[in-house]
């Protein structure tokens, strides 16, 4: 090679390093890899998590985040020895052996597109995470809506059935922060979200459920056949003699099972010859193919049809990993739904209040409503926050029925105001406090106070959870 040519191949390599040589990557083997730097894209919360892990299993690791330093909570607590590259990327990633994408971050975002064109692999945080675990007793759970409460009831079931279980992913803890903690003969229940999934390149859960699957989250996919090709991920690569649950009654979820190539189990709220458990007078009625005898049990006790559909999957699933049917009963007995998710808080000023601060899109709000609908005419809905596109023309019909007032926060209030106008009269409200303070002052004895906002909270609260807390604190203070 000339001088010159050897001066211009130097110019285009990233920093001047030597580019890797690709390695095999149809799956995240940890072996393979070792000996190559980690780029962890994102410092959120399970960026952090992943790098950490990485870090302890002996990996060099460079983290890279747009973000600058002073955005980024997590990096002042990066155990030494991680790199972090801050305010943009650079060409650093380009010299990595994989790339691990943080779920939030935009399957767009160019970065990635140039690690594809480099050549280097791009793995979940999930899968990674899967290959420090030592069980591959796996149960998936996902879904646009219920995935959580799911995945708490079907950890319920099995630790009711004496296992050892770690109930880790979306559900608030990244499957990277305990994944190294998951023992052989343990139960890992993952709440699988499709940002999670979109990047697993092989993910075998040994059970799965898609409980359902509605328009969310475009944002970030960029289309809906895109949402659907991620939230297939979850049983794409399953052994034919693992378990998938699909809700029958849900278009999506049972379209996407003709794609499916695992054993397929199928629950709905009425009884039909495809389904494997279904409810009938007051009962959920379990009978999948592989239990010699069918069996009844009390459904949990909570409001809405929809936590039936999500006892059903939860039980599918717990069946499908060998629960027995008295772990079902024991568990549903027990379990009191998950915070902020149509929560019960107690009577304030004589309104029984309801916390449902994770209803974050109009379909869930629907939800909620129609969870309700014995309180019909009786309900103080508050509704704000930050809007998801595609408006609440579709609340209309049940804010009408339901909502004696509707009470507005946050920077959708004005288009809550517009889509819902005729419907029920609206009270405009500077925060939750005033929104809550207001209810109490219209409210009735005997009436319901619902915080059940769909939208984003990040315009006024760190998260939903954060709202969830704020309205409960409100509660108890507001006189
Ligand atoms: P996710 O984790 O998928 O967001 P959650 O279990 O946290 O789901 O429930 C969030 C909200 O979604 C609930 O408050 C309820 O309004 C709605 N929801 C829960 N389960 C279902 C279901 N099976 N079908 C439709 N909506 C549901």
């Amino acid at each position: 090679m000339g001088k010159k040519k050897r001066k211009l191949k130097k110019k285009i390599k990233p920093s001047g390093r030597k580019a890797p040589a690709p390695l095999p990557a149809d799956r995240f083997d940890p072996e393979v890899f070792r000996k190559r730097r980690a780029c962890v894209l994102g410092l959120g919360r399970s960026g952090f998590h992943a790098a950490a892990l990485l870090s302890r299993k002996g990996f060099k690791v460079l983290v890279s985040d747009s973000r600058s330093r002073k955005e980024l909570p997590f990096a002042r607590r990066l155990p030494k020895g991680i790199v972090l590259e801050a305010g943009g990327h650079g060409d650093k990633a380009l010299t990595c052996g994989f790339a691990l994408k943080s779920p939030g971050i935009l399957p767009q975002a160019p970065i990635l597109g140039r690690i594809r064109e480099a050549g280097i692999p791009i793995f979940s945080e999930l899968e990674v995470s899967l290959a420090f675990c030592r069980s591959s007793e796996i149960i998936a759970v996902t879904g646009t809506n219920g995935k959580t409460t799911t995945t708490f009831m079907a950890s319920a079931i099995l630790k009711a059935a004496g296992r050892r279980v770690h109930t880790l992913g979306n559900v608030g803890t990244p499957l990277s922060a305990e994944a190294a903690k998951v023992g052989k003969g343990d139960v890992l229940v993952l709440e699988a979200s499709s940002y999670q999934l979109e990047d697993s390149r092989c993910f075998k859960p040994a059970a799965a459920a898609v409980l359902n699957v509605t328009s969310d989250h475009l944002d970030h996919h960029g289309s809906m056949a895109a949402y659907l090709a991620a939230k297939a991920r979850v049983f794409r690569d399953m052994s034919p003699s693992a378990c998938c649950v699909f809700n029958a009654a849900d278009p999506l979820a049972f379209g996407l099972s003709r794609d499916c190539a695992a054993k397929k189990l199928f629950f709905s709220l009425r009884p039909s010859t495809l389904a494997s458990a279904w409810f009938e007078r007051g009962s959920l009625r379990f009978s999948p193919p592989f239990l010699k005898k069918g069996f009844s049990v009390a459904p949990p006790k909570l409001v809405g049809e929809h936590n039936l559909e999500n006892a059903m999957a939860a039980g599918l699933l717990a069946l499908a990993c060998g629960a027995p049917p008295k772990a079902l009963a024991r568990a549903f007995k027990a379990f009191r739904g998950v915070e902020h998710r149509i929560e019960e808080c107690g009577k304030f000023h004589g309104l029984r209040c309801v916390n449902d601060s994770k209803a974050t899109n109009v379909d869930s709000t629907l939800v909620a409503l129609k969870s309700l609908e014995d309180q019909a005419g009786k309900i103080l809905l508050i509704l704000g926050g930050l809007a998801k596109p595609g408006g609440f023309a579709p609340l209309r019909a049940h804010v009408q029925r339901c909502a004696k007032a509707v009470l507005t926060i946050g920077s959708a209030a004005a288009k809550i105001e517009e889509d819902l106008a005729g419907a029920a009269p609206v009270f405009p409200c500077e925060s939750l406090a005033q929104a809550v303070s207001v209810a109490f002052r219209i409210g009735q004895a005997g009436e319901t106070l619902l915080l059940s906002p769909a939208c984003a909270s990040m315009d006024q609260f760190r998260d939903f959870e954060h709202r969830g807390q704020a309205f409960k604190e409100l509660l108890r203070k507001t006189r």
